[in-house]
């Protein structure tokens, strides 16, 4: 890449490995529904997760929806879900006709607020829905979350679709506190099947029910005797080539992301107007690089003009059109307001992000 060449913020990374598994499967079958690679992708999440089980679904939106009615919400009861996150994260609960009740993250880390959360329980509540933002944990330790779901017996959905290659502790890859963590593979995520999600859990029951809720009701394939109602929300072998290729090269984006964002942070620092969210980097995989910058906007504007893709963050859930509703939520404001994230694809090489720091430091004149 010329150092003119336009930057983009995120674009999926694939490679020959991927056609590979791809020529492979059309060469050997030509079913494409979902069989023995996908198997082979389960597999592989399950292992790198250390989860019992792992059920891969069509998207990271629908696996919420599969997890919180495998979990017994049902229409009118109350999900608590954070007011910053993306849109997935409510609408996939305000399907099955569920209510989202957003509460306020932590400043630090974007996680939801555990006193918040505490105080927005009600008789109704069936379910929190954990988001682990960037791969970040909650500042107050994962463990609190599960003991205030244990104590008010509410169940534990962890949307983890940003999360895929961190840990809340070395041995505890994120998704796995709750009853069900959720991953997706869409797009912009760490890894890619175009679109794709997955649940992971430790329960044979529950996997047992994710299974049937994903394929008509029914255990196995090829049968037409149901006895529970399931819907059809398959994965395909297509995908499934993609994933496995991509699997294997997890561990090394998830050295390269980790990199990515120490360049940041050494190019970064000392601007009193701009500041990177921090990450635990022992534990936690920055998926995408996220800041607070003042006059954001018009920063975005200068980076575009220097050819330099830059997206907002999520602006508060509880603004958004689709739910407005009155509330004070100071942090999701603040990010709503000055949240960017800068470029954050794995193929960005260290003199584009060198690149990327000049520029904002000429922005703000340091
Ligand atoms: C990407 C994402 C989703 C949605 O996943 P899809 O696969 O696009 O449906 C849900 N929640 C969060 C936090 C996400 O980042």
């Amino acid at each position: 890449m010329s150092a003119e060449e336009f930057i983009p913020q995120m674009r999926p990374l694939f490679g020959e490995e991927e056609k590979a598994e791809l020529a492979d499967y059309l060469t050997e079958d030509g079913f494409f529904t979902e069989f023995k690679r996908t198997e082979l992708f389960e597999q592989q999440i399950a292992h790198y997760t250390g989860a019992r089980h792992c059920i891969v679904v069509n998207n990271g939106t629908v696996s919420l929806t599969l997890a919180a009615i495998a979990l017994g919400v049902g229409p009118g009861d109350e999900v608590i879900v954070p007011n910053y996150t993306m849109i997935a994260s409510p609408n996939s609960v305000k399907m099955l006709g569920a209510v989202p009740v957003f509460v306020d993250v932590e400043p630090e880390t974007l996680v939801m607020d555990i006193e918040k959360a505490r105080a927005a329980i009600t008789p109704k509540t069936k379910a929190l829905m954990l988001v682990s933002a960037n791969g970040r944990a909650p500042q107050v330790g994962i463990a609190a979350f599960q003991q205030l779901c244990s104590e008010r017996g509410i169940a534990l959905i962890e949307d983890s679709a940003q999360s895929l290659g961190s840990f809340y502790a070395p041995d505890q890859h994120v998704g796995r506190a709750g009853a069900i963590g959720s991953f997706s593979f869409s797009a912009p995520k760490i890894i890619s099947t175009g679109q794709g999600g997955a649940l992971i859990t430790d329960d044979d029951s529950l996997a047992d029910k994710l299974r049937r809720l994903k394929d008509f009701g029914r255990r196995s394939g090829g049968t037409d005797i149901h006895d529970s109602v399931g819907y059809n929300f398959k994965f395909t072998e297509l995908q499934a080539c993609v994933g496995i290729a991509q699997m294997k090269k997890l561990p090394e984006r998830v050295v390269r992301k980790k990199v990515i964002w120490q360049r940041y942070a050494e190019g970064l620092a000392g601007i009193p107007e701009f500041k990177l969210f921090e990450h635990d980097l022992k534990l936690c995989t920055p998926w995408f690089i996220d800041s607070l910058a003042q006059r954001r906007d018009e920063l975005a504007a200068h980076l575009k003009a220097a050819g330099i893709g830059t997206r907002t963050m999520y602006p508060p859930i509880n603004q958004q059109k689709a739910y407005d509703q009155a509330g004070s939520y100071p942090v999701s404001e603040l990010v709503g307001r000055d949240g960017l994230w800068l470029p954050s694809m794995i193929q960005l090489t260290d003199a584009q992000i060198k690149r990327i720091c000049v520029e904002i430091r000429r922005f703000y004149g340091r």
